[in-house]
């Protein structure tokens, strides 16, 4: 896929600049936001299968505590950066404003390519990191969850290390986790339920149906597959998806649910009966309705923001768009429902097993699903409602009432000492 250098820290402070101007706020508090409350690295020295000894790096950025304890997921992947990763941290800062949850934002990465690991190295890597971590993580401190290349088994062996390091089990210390040890019901799919929630909110307000729309997916991991999963089940008509393999078309629309199977035994969308290849620059600026970047950072570029035909874009993934390309699509009335809104259905539901931990009481599905769709959907109104009383994208509005929500918390809470 391609990934185009754009420093994403000056991306996410220039979002914070405008928010920042926009809702005129208190220069000293512009000053605090900008910078992380606590930045960790930490070196990883790995027994690789061949008897060498790696040294990996890694990072826990925490951006902000003003409402609560730092929330946010950790990445393997080889383009982690410390930059990378506190701009990730500060957008889950925004996003937890938004949804209204009682957190702050962090975030975490580990420079490793995974897909050039065993088992067995990547759970040292990640035993190894969590101990690292020890003392800045904790239910009651900063909560790891799953992000680019980490899923339920990586927060498993999290919340084991964590554990046997304090010598009792600590299940609400990351979220993400296998059902056993104290995971919800309905987290897999979260983040691509709350992307469909908000698809669907955003064709309401339009007054253009779903059933029936072309839908483009960037990206197949935990996002974007459910993301088309869940558009496909409302009527949606997925017409090309891409993964780190490349992309695929149908203008008929792809049969999601049998992709999927695909996947889950080759592990790529190539190939798959109906379909032609296509190449990334194509996913983007194809023809279709309704555009879900669900990949990572820096797609949607000043480069080929002009050539996009969708007319509305749903930000699953974090940062993928810049902000040069923002004014380019605002220009040209494209809709963009933005990340620290529209991918926030993985934390709030993150939120519902850090409550379920804590309370050692686990809810049914049914209720998960209904206050998910809930908290979107209120979410939703409120940015839009900012966005048509300030005459400002859907972004600024969201990052508005995000920096605003956290503003307001730190000049209640005061300057310590
Ligand atoms: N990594 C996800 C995100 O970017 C989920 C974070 C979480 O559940 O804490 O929102």
């Amino acid at each position: 896929m391609a990934h185009t250098k754009i420093n994403p820290l000056e991306m996410a402070r220039e979002q914070l600049r405008q928010a920042a101007e926009r809702l005129k706020l208190d220069p000293s508090l512009h000053e605090k936001l900008k910078y992380p409350k606590r930045t960790l690295e930490v070196a990883i020295p790995v027994k690789m299968d061949d008897g060498t000894l790696r040294v990996f790096e890694g990072y826990r950025v925490q951006h902000n505590m003003d409402r609560g304890p730092a929330k946010g997921g950790i990445r393997f992947h080889p383009s982690v950066d410390i930059d990378e990763v506190t701009a990730l941290a500060m957008w889950m800062t925004w996003k937890c404003a938004v949804v209204r949850l009682p957190y702050g934002g962090a975030k975490g990465g580990v420079i490793c390519d995974p897909s050039k690991l065993s088992q067995g190295e990547l759970e040292r890597i990640t035993r190894r990191y969590t101990s690292e971590l020890k003392l800045i993580i904790g239910p009651e401190k900063d909560i790891p969850a799953p992000d680019v290349n980490t899923n339920a088994s990586i927060m498993g062996w999290m919340m084991d290390t964590h554990s046997m390091n304090m010598g009792y089990s600590v299940p609400g210390v990351v979220t993400g986790k296998p059902l056993e040890v104290g995971g919800s019901r309905g987290r897999v799919d979260a983040t691509g339920q709350g992307v469909a929630y908000v698809t669907e909110q955003v064709c309401l307000k339009l007054g253009k149906p779903l059933q029936g729309a072309r839908v483009a997916v960037q990206g197949f991991g935990n996002v974007g597959s459910h993301a088309a999963r869940c558009i496909h089940q409302m009527g949606g008509k997925v017409v090309a998806v891409s993964d780190v393999h490349g992309g695929i078309r149908n203008e008929d629309g792809l049969d999601i649910p049998r992709l999927i199977e695909q996947v889950s035994k080759t592990r790529s969308i190539i190939g798959f009966p109906g379909s032609r290849e296509c190449n990334n620059e194509e996913l983007l600026t194809g023809d279709c309705d309704i555009l879900v970047p669900a990949a990572l950072e820096s797609q949607i570029t000043a480069q080929n923001a002009a050539a996009i035909k969708a007319s509305i874009i749903v930000e699953g993934a974090n940062g993928p768009t810049t902000p040069e390309a923002d004014v380019i699509l605002e220009k040209r009335k494209v809709v963009l429902a933005p990340d620290i809104l529209a991918n926030a259905g993985g934390v709030t539901v993150s939120y519902f097993e850090w409550v379920q931990d804590i309370q050692s009481y686990f809810w049914e599905e049914d209720e998960i699903r209904s206050r998910l769709k809930t908290i979107m959907v209120n979410a939703f109104d409120e940015v839009w409602s900012m966005s048509q009383k300030h005459k400002v994208s859907l972004r600024s509005a969201a990052m508005m009432l995000g920096v605003a929500r956290v503003a307001e918390a730190a000049k209640i809470r005061g300057l310590y000492p």
